[in-house]
């Protein structure tokens, strides 16, 4: 099995070569066994693009710190993912610039190909990013059955029970996002 330590890594690196985020503004995180999660590192530290595996957190599910640096601000809504354990062992929360303007203009794209149609989004209303407001929304919404949500004036979480597949649905979403913009445009020029 690979080390989830070099998985993430290769995450955080891919979404941020992707414009997928801007390289201080996104998080990771992933369940482990014994009820803890492995999660990036707080900005401060280290940015997405510069992890390295001996960067990242291992946090209880009570959210104490049990190895490695001071964890991502956003801990409180990966722990309440993880913790909701509906078998997303991977989230994603990222800032893809499309997605986000549509989150700020609380808009959601249409369902535009075949491709995005395993994308279940929602919107979540304005909250501050890391509390515990936020995350109980969030997961509010992934137990609704959402697997993509755009957070108001903030960015996007994705969730997924595998890694890559975690990171196509963001890259879905974002492409989505531009496509249904970019119709938007030609329909009002026409
Ligand atoms: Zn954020």
């Amino acid at each position: 099995m690979t080390d989830p330590r070099v998985t993430l890594v290769s995450l955080a690196k891919k979404i941020s070569e992707k414009g997928l985020t801007i390289s201080i503004g996104g998080n990771i995180s992933t369940s482990l066994p014994d009820m803890r999660i492995l999660i990036t590192p707080s900005k401060q530290h280290k940015t997405l693009s510069e992890l390295d595996v001996n960067d990242l957190s291992v946090v209880s599910l009570s959210g104490e710190l049990i190895q490695g640096p001071k964890p991502s601000a956003e801990l409180p809504m990966h722990i309440a993912i993880h913790s909701a354990a509906q078998g997303n062992n991977w989230v994603i929360h990222a800032h893809p610039p499309m997605a986000v303007a549509y989150a700020s203009e609380k808009t959601l794209p249409e369902q535009l190909f075949v491709e995005s149609s395993r994308l279940r989004f929602s919107l979540v209303g304005l909250k501050s990013p890391g509390s515990e407001e936020l995350a109980k929304a969030v997961v509010e919404k992934i137990r609704e059955g959402s697997n993509a949500i755009l957070l108001e004036g903030h960015g996007v979480v994705v969730v997924s029970n595998y890694a890559n597949d975690a990171v196509l649905l963001l890259e879905e979403l974002e492409n989505l996002c531009k496509t249904d913009l970019a119709r938007h445009i030609l329909k009002s020029s026409r």
